[in-house]
């Protein structure tokens, strides 16, 4: 097998100061979580890099797997070799006569961070450069914008060659910038918020509103794969917390304010996310709303929503236009699912003209009629099941009580 390592790199992180040490523990963690469905695997962290040694293993499906990974900028495949020219030269023609197409020009471009080895980066160029050439003299040399461009990265430990740079997903590591529940529906938004969010390093539980029977166990199963999806994206198990949202939407179709019963269920959604978002300890709420949108997602709206909470609201789709984040959708490999017809709870009870600038003043005012409005969210929150969910799991549904962090 060619390839014996991947090295992961981390951009940004690498800027990010004190910060930098707590970022890469993480990672490596996030990392070694993440394939640990592949035996034999071990790392080397240097400065700004990560080095997973494949021992054995395929290099493809690991690769495939650290791609979607947040806090990885970029991945190379790479052959290690001893940092010695005769090796380094015997690596390099090995690597170049593995490609799959012969290219017509190359270039080597060496590095020697270690400063010990006996040759400067220039010296190595035309080394390990000649060496090729001699072994495939149809080759040229092309400087300036080769078709192979093979790079030797000379270090203390190793030396590493690569030809590939391979984008990964970017963003921070998993769980690096503190925790936020979100709201997830089942349409094609919410899963791409939580999939940005994600990639901005935030923890997340996952909040559903149901309104069985009325929604049907078919829309609850989308809703969980669709968390399942984003919890690959974590590379952690995600909890889903189902939310019985029948009394509620029934009670606040009673009120009688049909234009507003948007507005009033997504506030309602709002104050029983931040009673669980209490007890997880999460400091935000991240929604897939995106302006203009629906009725619910102009500014006025967004705004009477938003009045019902006090945690920060994240919405990470917020400027985005729908063909943008249906791409995203596709990419992530939640659109398939997103629109499966399904009910949801909010579109049974959809007016005819819901409002656009409702005002505060009166929503309050309805709000505050409602009877016993206020235990009827404790209720919600009281009678919430958990899921806990990874790629491939099973689902078992606990009872809120049940769970042990409640
Ligand atoms: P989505 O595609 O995410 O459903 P949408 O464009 O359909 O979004 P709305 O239905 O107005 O917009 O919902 C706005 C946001 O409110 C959603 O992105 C989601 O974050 C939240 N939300 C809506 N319905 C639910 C629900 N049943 N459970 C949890 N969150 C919900
Ligand atoms: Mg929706």
């Amino acid at each position: 097998m060619l390839y014996d390592q991947i090295v992961l790199r981390y951009g940004d992180l690498t800027v990010k100061g004190k910060n930098r040490n707590r970022f890469e523990k993480r990672m490596l963690e996030q990392v070694k979580q993440s394939l640990c469905a592949f035996e034999h695997i071990t790392y080397f962290k240097s400065f700004g890099r990560l080095y997973v040694k494949l021992n054995g293993n395929p290099y493809e499906p690991v690769a495939n797997r650290l791609k979607d990974l947040f806090g990885i900028v970029t991945l190379s495949p790479v052959v290690s070799a001893e940092p010695d020219l005769e090796k380094i030269r015997a690596a390099a023609l090995e690597l170049m006569l593995s490609l799959p197409e012969t290219p017509a020009t190359f270039k080597v471009s060496a590095k020697r961070a270690w400063k010990k080895f006996p040759h400067t980066s220039q010296e190595m160029n035309h080394l390990v450069g000649g060496h090729v050439l001699r072994a495939m003299p149809e080759l040229k040399v092309n400087v300036n914008k080769p078709d192979v461009e093979l790079r030797v990265d000379i270090q203390e430990e190793a030396t590493y060659l690569f030809y590939e740079i391979i984008p990964a997903a970017g963003g921070f590591p998993y769980a690096s910038n503190g925790k936020a529940m979100l709201l997830l529906s089942g349409g094609i938004d919410s899963p791409v918020a939580g999939w940005m969010a994600l990639r901005k390093g935030l923890e997340l539980e996952a909040v559903h509103f149901h309104s069985y029977p009325f929604t049907s166990d078919k829309a609850k199963e989308k809703v969980i794969e669709l968390a399942k999806r984003l919890s690959y994206f974590s590379g952690e198990p995600l909890k889903l917390h189902l939310v019985p949202f029948t009394e509620i939407q029934t009670t606040l179709a009673a009120a009688k304010s049909d234009n507003l019963i948007i507005t009033l269920m997504r506030r309602a959604m709002l104050r029983i996310t931040e009673q669980l978002a209490e007890r997880s300890g999460a400091n935000g709420i991240v929604t897939g709303e995106s302006l203009g949108q629906v009725a619910s997602q102009t500014l006025p709206s967004m705004n009477v929503i938003g009045r019902a909470a006090e945690l920060p609201l994240l919405k990470p789709l917020v400027m985005m236009d729908k063909q943008e984040i249906i791409n995203v959708a596709e990419r992530i490999g939640t659109f398939e699912t997103s629109i499966l017809p399904y009910e949801d709870c909010c579109t049974l009870f959809l007016p005819k003209s819901p409002s656009t600038n409702p005002n505060l003043r009166i929503v309050e005012k309805v709000e505050s009629l409602i009877p016993q409005y206020y235990e009827l969210l404790n209720a919600a929150t009281e009678g919430t099941e958990v899921l806990v969910l990874t790629p491939g799991s099973q689902t078992a549904i606990q009872a809120a009580g049940e769970d042990s962090w409640f």
